[in-house]
């Protein structure tokens, strides 16, 4: 593996992101009648655990990495949320992503709370025993804060079925029992779901086909860029690709490819997957006369004039900086939080509609609580299933939150944290209010 570090598509970490989500928070409860107690609850997150994970390098030295888990809220079930790998993971970055999980979850219906976790490192740079060391010390490290029925981890940012098949794995050595519920995104022979590697896009895909008919677009018609080529970024433009839309344009984090008529995804992918680098596409050799198409930056496609933008790449990527130049009509949010608040209010005013990430990529939670579903019950579903019912509920959802924006003539963003702060709400009064303890 190489030395680089990856790329953060220029994230701008002066923004604090549990301040910037807080601010979402407080702008949708204006539109909910919450009790004092539901609020002040959902303020702070519920525990946050920072620990140091030894790990025994390859040539004989040690290193010792900052780990975190967060669990934000758990008033609605256990904590649920992935675990990312990343040099510039902070604590900050993890409660926030919690955050937005225990929205994420409650927008879909699923019995969970939101929770996070993180390790501050480069998976580039270290060698896949000293990364199964790290994921192994993680878990050793965070045992006593996680479990099948407290808080579920999952996949994130470089983190894969097989990061979570040892983090699994090491958690039922220390159980000494086998509990696959811990963990979902696992590989298939360790207890995984179909579909598990797919639901991010595959959700986000159905949301935008819902959607679509509403501005009256239809496929053949409509461009899209996407920023991002990881497994969400990647598999969502495939989707589009493979139902008729013209995707023009894509990027990772060395930079963007463009074509006006639309860029054969597949070849892409296919050049990406060797090269690990989509910037091997810019090269003369023969993808060129596969793949047809002209460079540019992430700043530059943030820009293209395109029908509908999907960032599907890391937080902070349209702020009050570009907001402006943003000339996509839809924008449709993969990755989580690429969007701050400040960004939102310009994006508002230009006429821009901007669906939110705790709507559009909750496939992958949504796949992951059938997943823990399969696991505690030892029956396992077929493809099919799965994405019928992730279909069933990410239509169900979109629409329930698109008539709450209309109906309340109110951002879809908004919309979709009080259709989840109505849920959190109910769960957290259920144990009793100030109101029902002293009467009025
Ligand atoms: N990391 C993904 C997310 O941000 C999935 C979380 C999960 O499946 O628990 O939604």
């Amino acid at each position: 593996m190489g030395q680089s570090s990856p790329g953060r598509y220029e994230n701008d970490m002066s923004i604090s992101l549990l301040a910037d989500a807080g601010q979402r928070l407080e702008q949708a409860l204006k539109y909910t009648s919450l009790s004092d107690d539901a609020i002040a609850s959902l303020r702070h997150p519920k525990a946050s655990l920072t620990v140091s994970i030894p790990v025994r390098r390859d040539d004989g030295s040690l290193s010792v990495f900052q780990g975190y888990r967060v669990r934000y809220d758990d008033s609605r079930g256990p904590g649920k949320g992935g675990v990312r790998y990343h040099p510039s993971v902070t604590l900050d970055e993890v409660q926030s992503l919690a955050f937005w999980m225990t929205f994420k979850c409650a927008v879909l219906n699923l019995p969970f709370g939101g929770a996070k976790g993180g390790i501050a490192v480069n998976p580039k740079a270290l060698s896949r025993l000293e990364l199964e060391r790290l994921s192994r010390g993680y878990i050793a490290a965070i045992a006593d804060f996680i479990g099948p029925d407290v808080d579920i981890l999952a996949p994130d940012v470089y983190t894969n079925s097989m990061v979570m098949g040892w983090m699994m794995d090491q958690y039922s050595i220390i159980q000494r029992r086998s509990s696959p519920g811990v963990v979902t995104g696992k590989p298939i022979t360790m207890g995984g779901s179909l579909g598990r590697d797919t639901a991010t896009a595959m959700g986000a895909f159905f949301a935008i086909e819902t959607m679509l008919p509403k501005f009256d677009l239809i496929p053949q018609n409509t461009t899209v860029a996407v920023q991002g080529f990881g497994n969400a970024g990647a598999t969502i433009a495939d989707l589009l690709f493979q139902a008729g839309y013209k995707v023009v344009a894509v990027s990772d984090s060395q930079g963007a490819i463009y074509c006006k008529t639309g860029l054969d995804i597949p070849s892409v992918r296919a050049f990406k997957d060797a090269t690990r680098s989509i910037k091997a596409v810019y090269c003369d050799r023969t993808v060129c006369s596969i793949v047809d198409h002209d460079a540019m930056s992430n700043a530059d496609l943030l820009a293209l004039d395109v029908d509908i933008l999907i960032p599907a790449a890391l937080e902070n990527q349209i702020t009050d900086a570009n907001a402006r130049d943003v000339k996509a009509k839809l924008i449709f949010e993969v990755a989580n939080g690429p969007i701050t608040s400040d960004a939102d209010q310009i994006l508002q005013q230009n006429g821009v509609y901007v669906f939110p990430d705790i709507l559009i990529n909750a496939g992958g939670v949504t796949v992951s609580y059938f997943e823990w579903v399969q696991n505690r019950n030892g029956m396992y579903w077929t493809l099919e299933d799965v994405n019928q019912q992730l279909q069933r509920k990410m239509i169900e959802e979109a629409e329930c939150i698109w008539t709450i924006a209309h109906s309340r003539s109110i951002p879809l963003r908004t919309a979709a944290y009080v259709h989840a702060l109505e849920r959190l709400g109910e769960a957290i009064d259920a144990k009793g209010t100030r109101r029902y303890y002293n009467g009025h």
